[in-house]
């Protein structure tokens, strides 16, 4: 018998949550993890208070997120003393860090295990042993090796779905952690990636995220010469999906052919996220991006021209170590001219582990602050000046969702725009409309189908 086998015995009537910090991966993870604790009988809840068993699948990439953990890890601890928490497993990037994982859990006596990114096969094993034996265990051992393909999400099939195509980061950009938690690059096989897209499509899917710490970077140690682009066109040979999405793109592996890709396949969305962090060449080169302010704003130059209607989005980091008034002004002078439909931007927090922890000329809180607001308002202008560009013209829109709170029809762009319709019609999810937009609100495009 198998411990899932084992774990249906003892499941009936157990609920569980799945509570998911940080970025699209560990969404993706997290629904791995569903899928497994759905096969093992348990019951699914959202509230991690009502949970017998509450899973916490972590992020270390801010210091925000690592602080929510603690708080919520410390708020189980009376659930656990009344005996309604069963099984307290947290898991993730902040647990794959060095020494980590240990350390926490001789802090935290109401943790059961501790395990690594990717390790959902481990669960049946270790919650069997927790609801057995009370036996507790941090183990790390696997979560940085070969991407399980047996490890499948739990799909809701949405129109919209991710596809994690790649994992892991060869970069070593000197204020991240992911390479250091998530390991090397590794690469999906095509036909694993197709088979995933083909089974989401059959059920209904429409669009693909393609994910990937930097998805340019897919195929590197292939013995077939496959690339990015020809992934993309191998989805769009063989499948029926009908948009492309992706991210992360890092801007020094954004090959001229791949700009060629986006332009002439129809079916890859034309948006692209296409994280600056810095528009100042010294810090650029301080973080160790490999790209100078110019090099990224031809690049920029290069895809407006070539895709036309494309709109960019971006991360940026305010206040790097070393940082003056002189490179915030550059990253503002890059906002300016790329004119980003959005963009995530946050304060530098020290990462434990990488290089930059140890820079000197750490900025003040302060100053942060201050230059993360100018940087939002700075934003805030661009973002509506996108969103007015298509005041009056005709968009295509796929469907997403028919019933939400404030309007009848909800979907997006190609750009990845937000568009709600004016008044009820008889539309579905996954139908690709072409709606004529009236007016903006609050960064929403809202229109009539034409
Ligand atoms: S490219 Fe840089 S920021 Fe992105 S995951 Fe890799 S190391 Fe981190």
């Amino acid at each position: 018998m198998n411990y899932i086998e084992k774990l249906i015995d003892i499941s009936e009537g157990l609920t569980y949550s799945v509570k998911t910090y940080g970025c699209q991966m560990n969404v993706n993870d997290s629904m791995k993890i569903m899928a497994v604790m759905n096969e093992c009988g348990f019951h699914y809840t959202e509230s991690v208070y009502e949970s017998n068993i509450a899973i916490i699948n972590t992020c270390c990439v801010r210091e925000n997120a690592e602080n929510k953990v603690h708080g919520l890890v410390g708020n189980i601890k009376k659930l656990k003393e009344s005996g309604r928490n069963k099984a307290l497993i947290v898991l993730g990037c902040m647990m794959q860090q060095e020494g980590y994982a240990e350390e926490f859990m001789s802090r935290y006596s109401q943790v059961d295990a501790a395990l690594g990114t990717s390790d959902s096969a481990k669960l049946p094993e270790t919650i069997y042993k927790i609801l057995t034996n009370s036996e507790r265990a941090a183990d790390l051992s696997s979560a940085t090796k070969e991407i399980d393909e047996n490890a499948r999400p739990f799909r809701h099939y949405r129109i919209s779905e991710f596809v994690t195509i790649m994992t892991g980061c060869n970069n070593f950009c000197t204020y991240c952690v992911v390479p250091y938690v998530r390991g090397r690059e590794r690469s999906r096989e095509p036909k694993d990636i197709i088979y995933e897209i083909n089974e989401l499509t059959a059920h209904g899917t429409r669009e693909i995220v393609l994910l990937g710490q930097n998805v340019n970077s897919y195929g590197k140690g292939f013995d077939e010469k496959l690339d990015f682009s020809d992934l993309i066109q191998k989805i769009s040979d063989e499948t029926d999906v009908k948009r492309i999405r992706y991210m992360t793109s890092h801007p020094k592996d954004l090959s001229p052919k791949l700009i060629d890709t986006i332009a002439e396949n129809p079916l890859v969305c034309k948006h692209i996220h296409l994280p600056v962090q810095s528009g100042s060449t010294k810090i650029l080169k301080q973080m160790n991006r490999g790209y100078t302010k110019d090099d990224y704003l031809k690049l920029c130059d290069n895809l407006k021209s070539k895709v036309g209607d494309i709109i960019l989005s971006t991360d940026i980091i305010v206040g790097f170590p070393g940082e003056t008034d002189e490179d915030f002004k550059d990253t503002l002078d890059v906002v300016s001219r790329v004119q980003y439909g959005s963009a995530f931007m946050f304060k530098y927090s020290i990462r434990t582990g990488t290089k930059a922890a140890s820079m000197a000329d750490q900025v003040d809180e302060d100053i942060k602050s201050d230059r993360l607001q100018q940087l939002l308002t700075l934003q805030e202008k661009y973002t509506k000046k996108t969103a007015e560009r298509y005041l009056d013209k005709t968009v295509e829109v796929l469907v997403e969702s028919t019933h939400t709170e404030h309007r009848n029809v909800v979907g997006k762009t190609s750009q990845n725009l937000s568009v709600a319709l004016e008044s009820e019609c008889q539309v579905q999810a996954g139908d690709l409309l072409n709606v004529k937009i009236n007016e903006i609100k609050t960064h929403t495009l809202i229109g009539k189908i034409i």
